[in-house]
């Protein structure tokens, strides 16, 4: 019998992001009755493939998968459902005012033969400190898939986390624990400064680690993107991996979806919901926007917590303090995201002739750490920066079937820009955008700006407005270290229940945070499952 219609189910997904598609997957797996409730009229959030120009699709949002877990790829069968992902090598490439294009390759020896060509001493510091990241980064992996420990516990359950905590540092040496310190309160800059002569060296790690947080370079807490993207990633659990999805990155919440209906789990598309439901601290279900009931035992959110918080859940349901806490989640952009559909392929300055297409597919325009850090000092002062900071990707050369034959597709995304002007609005600066952004890529690319068929701009409003993303934060919450681990989405509730029996949170907003991993939607769903087994919510449908 079809459930279409059906108004009660074990578990409501509020969202089909790719967290929220995720964490169905495992609820129906278990054998929940699940409904996921997403208000656009596809599914996958920020991680889509979008029509931009008639025969022309694009990652209008995420781009890149570098940090979707192995184990959720591998639970879902998402390779068995279409995904598939081709490495990037080089992993990112930065072409430079001189001329010269440096690639990172993903081998450590082709890295290394990379950099002796720019400076020998970087060369060698690089293979020393190559190791020493990705041993620190494996100290952190195993805390993506699990919740964070609740400090302060009092509980069985919350001791036995702390100790589990604890045994993860077994054997860790105090240099070691002096270095991940360092890396957690540290500057991205300054580690950059303090090991690496080379500006250009310098900027290619830059060029890779700090992407959609807020802050320049030389701001604490930055030098722990260096361990963060060195967790793993992509089918085969590789350190560092950075993946193109054939198909976009639509392809990778398309697999989730067919996944989770697999299961047993149903998709309602156009579904937007009004609120979150409960009555005496336990939730009963949602309302939609046409005003039709659907009851639950559990809900969880994929809509970021301010949104969630501020928005579904009405405020008298809420301790004041939680209340609180929520309203001071830093959001406030700040990216920004240009696609663009090409009549030609962009030739980017100093790419070598013998370069494949896929190698020709990676161009990151930051010239050094000091630009990078008068281009945040700008944009937190609700300015444009004049010269932007562009990451771009040309789709169609990893992946033609993304544009019609003799077009391409080109995604360039814009780091820092505010979301608040402290001039005019969105909707009277979109295009101002749209140019500088060509403008900049036109210094490095001289025949993209003659060859623009389509462009689409998103600005920080417009991915807040199209995407659902609050003040158009891509991870639901800059990843600062405020807001991380126990702190996130804030301090008290980062085990993914709320002050709401039965309500939980299973989107970006909640740990271990934003980028298409599917973390979040793992965690939350199996936190779920838990409960669930301990009936803690047994009766709840009505
Ligand atoms: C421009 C941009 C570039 C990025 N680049 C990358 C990248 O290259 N690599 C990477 O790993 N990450 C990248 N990210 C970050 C990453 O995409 C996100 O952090 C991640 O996809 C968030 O996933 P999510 O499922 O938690 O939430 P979302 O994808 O935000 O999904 C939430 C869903 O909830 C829905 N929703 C909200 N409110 C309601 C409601 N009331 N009723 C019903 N549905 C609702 C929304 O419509 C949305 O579908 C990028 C993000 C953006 C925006």
């Amino acid at each position: 019998m079809s459930s279409a219609g059906k108004l009660s189910f074990d578990a409501i997904v509020v969202g089909a992001g790719h967290n929220g598609l995720t964490a169905a997957a495992y609820l129906a797996r278990a054998g929940y009755s699940t409904v996921v409730l997403e208000r656009r009229d596809i599914v996958g959030g920020c991680c889509v493939t979008e029509e931009i120009a008639p025969g022309c699709r694009a990652s209008t949002t995420s781009y890149i998968a570098s940090m979707l877990r192995p184990e959720v790829i591998r639970d879902l069968k998402l390779a068995g459902h279409g995904l598939r992902m081709i490495p990037c090598d080089p992993a990112l490439q930065v072409p430079f005012p001189d001329g010269q294009l440096v690639s990172w390759w993903a081998s450590r020896e082709c890295a290394e033969v990379e950099l002796l060509k720019i400076s020998p001493r970087d060369a060698k510091t690089f293979v020393r400190i190559d190791d020493r990241l990705k041993k620190l980064a494996r100290y952190l992996q195993p805390f993506f898939l699990e919740p964070p420990p609740e400090p302060g516990t009092q509980s069985f359950d919350g001791w036995s986390d702390l100790y589990r905590v604890g045994k993860r540092f077994r054997g860790i040496s105090s240099a070691e624990i002096s270095q991940l310190v360092s890396f957690f309160t540290g500057s991205l800059g300054e580690f950059l400064d303090r090991n690496y002569e080379s500006e250009k060296v310098k900027t290619l790690f830059l060029a890779n680690n700090v992407y959609g947080k807020h802050g320049g370079p030389y701001q604490p807490g930055s030098a722990l993107g260096l361990l963060f993207h060195l967790l793993s990633g992509g089918e085969n659990e590789l350190q560092g991996f950075y993946g193109h999805v054939v198909g976009g990155m639509g392809a990778i919440t398309q697999a989730m979806a067919s996944a989770a209906r697999e299961f047993g789990a149903e998709i309602r598309t156009n579904a937007p919901v009004q609120q979150i439901d409960s009555r005496d601290g336990r939730v009963r279900g949602v309302v939609l926007k046409d005003g039709t009931e659907i009851r639950a035992r559990v809900v969880l959110s994929n809509a970021d917590p301010k949104r969630t918080f501020l928005g579904l859940v009405p405020e008298r349901d809420l301790p004041g303090e939680f209340v609180h806490a929520i309203r001071g989640i830093k959001m406030n952009g700040p990216c920004a995201k240009v696609n663009v559909v090409l009549s030609e392929e962009p030739r980017f300055t100093g790419t070598p002739a013998n370069y494949d297409p896929q190698q020709r597919s990676l161009f990151t325009l930051v010239p050094s750490l000091e630009f990078a850090e008068r281009c945040y000092d700008i944009a937190k002062f609700g300015d444009i920066p004049q010269e932007l900071w562009v990451d771009c990707v040309v789709a169609s050369n990893a992946d033609p079937s993304l544009a019609e034959a003799g077009k391409h597709i080109m995604t360039c995304f814009v780091q820092y820009v505010p979301y608040k002007l402290r001039k005019g609005t969105w909707d009277e600066n979109r295009a101002l955008l749209g140019d500088r952004v060509v403008k900049k890529i036109g210094e490095y690319a001289p025949n993209v700006p003659g060859s623009i068929i389509a462009r689409q701009v998103l600005t920080p409003l417009d991915l807040e407005r199209i995407y659902g993303l609050t003040e158009g934060n891509i991870f639901h919450g800059d990843l600062n270290l405020e807001q991380l681990f126990f702190n996130r989405p804030v301090p008290g509730w980062a085990q993914y229940r709320t002050p709401i029996a039965g309500l939980y949170l299973c989107g970006a907003g909640a740990h271990p945070g934003g980028g298409v991993t599917g973390a979040p939607g793992h965690n939350a769903a199996h936190q779920v499952l838990r409960d669930l087994k301990k009936r803690k919510f047994k009766g709840a449908v009505a």
